[in-house]
């Protein structure tokens, strides 16, 4: 086979074909194209295509493709302009790269193929881009893969935000229960930001809603008052662990402050390395750790009395329980916490009774964000992955391309 016969048969690309290529020695080596069909122009917006172009001028373009043999490959086209009447005058559109983007489309299915299984450093060095430039192809690949279609038939649903960079900016996702995936994402953490996804949604789909399960914050309550009033808002089970959780956090630091303030450091050192002891489940202690346990219990006092209080909500849900003894457990719970004279369990108990019709809702319709393990472990791993993005719409497109509806294939043909 002579080279340039094999060169042909193995550069192909979608509607587009090679009429030279070349390689200096050094550097990458790089295939000029025309398009098949030259005749149409097409508008990179809209399916509007053309055969009048606006102009006489060639616009030089170069896309970074797939390495061949190691080595980077660039593609390099002449491209004419033309006028959409939606549009106005644009470059015409190209079948093998999305719109406003430096790298073919199938470079781009790579990055996004690698980004959800590899970290930050290897995904660099791997295809010799900087980490800003992958955000960027994630937005475009998620943008080109997701559709509208996505809402339809939506009953149980999930709100939760998480925070991005270090605590500075928050993002809020929705989650389908019914499918364990992630189905939108916007930066913030107030109603306003829950309501953008009900106007995008529309009221079609709003009204085939049933359940929002969420946290015990106002923001989110509020949105789905508003938006879906009759949705039932549920309050998520996790986070009713959670408020026991924080109140024996709350009951701990404040043992800690005390205990630093005396001569005998010693003390103090005791409440900070109890910290794990305290907050896991007695199930994955390490031995140490029960240790330490075991001489708080001997310690007794408010300490022990607030361990025993978030474990005793912790097992609320741990067994597979029906609602009316859960409810019954929980009522107890709140009456156990509002009377045990701790000011931060105190506080959690009201809270928790301010919130009862929703954690009824969620406990009879048996939704817990807890049940989908898998996608929030992934949503965590993802989000670190991301704190390198420049916008946080980057990092919402990672965690849709990881844990959304959405089908990363490799580029690969053969
Ligand atoms: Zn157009």
């Amino acid at each position: 086979m002579r080279a340039s016969t094999l060169l042909n048969r193995v550069f192909t690309f979608t509607g587009a074909t090679v009429t030279a290529v070349d390689y200096p020695g050094h550097g990458p080596v790089t295939a000029t194209v025309k398009l098949t069909a030259r005749t149409k122009l097409s508008c990179p917006h809209c399916p509007f295509s053309t055969t009048a172009s606006y102009d006489t001028r060639w616009n030089a373009s170069s896309w970074r493709h797939l390495d061949t043999a190691g080595t980077p490959m660039i593609l390099k086209m002449l491209r004419r302009r033309l006028r959409c009447p939606a549009h106005g005058v644009v470059v015409q559109a190209v079948p093998f790269a999305r719109h406003g983007s430096r790298f073919t489309r199938d470079f781009e299915d790579l990055v996004a193929w690698l980004v959800t299984r590899m970290d930050k450093s290897s995904v660099s060095a791997f295809t010799r881009i900087a980490w800003r430039t992958v955000g960027a192809i994630c937005e475009r690949v998620v943008a080109d893969q997701l559709d509208a279609s996505r809402f339809g038939n939506l009953v149980n649903l999930g709100v939760d935000e998480i925070s991005w960079r270090k605590h500075h900016n928050y993002l809020t996702l929705v989650s389908d229960h019914e499918t364990s995936t992630i189905l939108w994402g916007s930066a913030g953490k107030n109603a306003a930001t829950l309501d953008k996804f009900f106007s995008e949604i529309g009221p079609e789909n709003t009204a085939n809603i049933q359940a929002v399960s969420m946290d015990m914050g106002a923001a989110f309550i509020k949105s789905v008052k508003a938006n879906a009033p009759n949705a039932a808002i549920c309050i998520d089970p996790f986070h009713v662990v959670q408020l026991g959780t924080k109140a024996l956090e709350t009951v701990r630091r404040a043992h800690w402050q005390r205990a630093r303030s005396l001569p005998d450091q010693a003390f103090a050192k005791k409440y900070q390395g109890n910290r794990y002891a305290l907050l896991k489940n007695p199930g994955t202690l390490t031995p140490t750790q029960q240790e330490t346990l075991e001489q708080l219990r001997e310690d007794g006092g408010t300490l022990w009395e607030g361990y025993l209080l978030k474990e005793s909500l912790r097992e609320v849900f741990a067994g597979d329980l029906e609602p009316e003894v859960v409810m019954a457990m929980i009522q107890s719970w709140c009456d156990a916490a509002t009377t045990s004279g701790l000011g931060p369990f105190m506080k959690a108990g009201a809270t928790l009774r301010g919130h009862i019709d929703g954690v009824h809702a969620a406990v009879t319709r048996g939704l817990s964000n807890g049940k989908h393990e898998g996608l929030n472990n992934k949503i965590r791993t993802m989000t670190r992955r991301s704190y390198g993005f420049h916008s946080p719409e980057a990092a919402l497109a990672l965690i849709m391309l990881a844990c959304g509806p959405v089908e990363v294939r490799l580029p690969y043909k053969r």
